[in-house]
């Protein structure tokens, strides 16, 4: 099964196909005004006693940037000749594919870069670089991560232009049209809006009680997939979860035994104030032992480019 954005007037006519699942809410779009700022709070209390306490309190001036940026930015524009173009195309509307990079995040960049100026000599070097780079090679950058070749870039280098892409695409989600349908195919697990890999799934609470989202490493959707799946390959069977602490966690690896890989699970039912991005970081140690187990990490974090290229 995967999710597909369809034009609104597209839906009366679906309504005799959709099914039971079609019932269920299958996709977020981002709330942008809101999120960053919650993530940085989420950072500055995990911060208090985390083992990466340095490391957060780096990222909180990045998503602080980003929360200034989603704040201030009003985003017009008619993404309704988007959605019907990738209806027609059959892929996602804000992938490369069908609504092409353009370069109003490279303002975004130079916020972020002057929000992480002095923090060390090793973070103004890929400042620097990316200072001297010309707006086509900074394009560039950003299309070679977009299409996953992240190996063409340095780590840090991929963190800044990462996080200024997000914020873009994330203003942009956050004015889609296109209502989700739910569709039977062999596309799985990448976003149904932009096409990128999820950080992890996150159980929701409230209204959706129970039930359980990917969350998007760029565009900052949420969709939804059943519980005990391989987000990955799609098995159902000898999928095992791994936690640092008990049963309880809010947090555990999901590891499949069928492809060997393992996506993080955050629980809303057992700590409702869980960022995704801020608690991935948070929770490293339990990454370094499940890939101690043989499995390797199917998602990424927009932070932790290193770790995980
Ligand atoms: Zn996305
Ligand atoms: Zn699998």
């Amino acid at each position: 099964m995967s999710i597909k954005i369809i034009p609104h007037e597209q839906l009366e006519k679906q309504n005799d196909k959709i099914s039971i699942i079609n019932k269920i809410p299958l996709l977020f779009y981002p709330n942008p005004k809101t999120l960053y700022a919650q993530r940085v709070k989420r950072m500055q209390f995990l911060a208090k006693e985390s083992a990466f306490v340095d490391y957060l309190q780096f990222c909180t001036k990045i998503v602080s940037a980003q929360a200034g940026i989603a704040e201030n930015e009003n985003i017009v524009v008619d993404l309704v000749k988007t959605v019907e173009s990738a209806t027609q195309k059959n892929c996602p509307p804000l992938s490369l594919d069908n609504y092409p990079l353009t370069k109003e995040w490279i303002n975004y960049l130079y916020s972020i870069m002057d929000a992480a100026q002095n923090i060390n000599d090793f973070i103004n070097q890929t400042i620097d670089v990316l200072r001297q780079n010309s707006e086509s090679e900074l394009l560039n950058k950003a299309e070679n991560l977009l299409k996953g070749k992240f190996d063409l870039l340095s780590s840090n280098e991929s963190l800044f232009i990462w996080s200024a892409l997000s914020v873009y695409y994330s203003l942009l989600a956050s004015h889609l049209p296109g209502k989700a349908v739910a569709e039977v195919s062999e596309k799985r697990w990448l976003c149904p809006v932009c096409q990128n890999s999820p950080v992890g799934s996150v159980i929701h609470i409230g209204s959706n009680l129970g039930l359980r989202y990917l969350h998007c490493s760029l565009c900052e959707s949420e969709w939804y997939v059943p519980r005990a799946k391989c987000t990955n390959c799609d098995n159902t069977e000898n999928i095992n979860y791994y936690s640092l602490d008990d049963e309880l966690a809010s947090v555990k690896t999901e590891c499949c035994e069928h492809c060997h890989s393992y996506l993080k699970v955050f629980n809303q039912e057992r700590d409702a104030h869980l960022d995704i991005v801020a608690d991935d970081i948070n929770s490293l140690i339990l990454d370094m032992e499940t890939e101690k187990e043989g499995f390797a990490k199917s998602g990424i974090n927009p932070l932790l480019f290193s770790a995980e290229e």
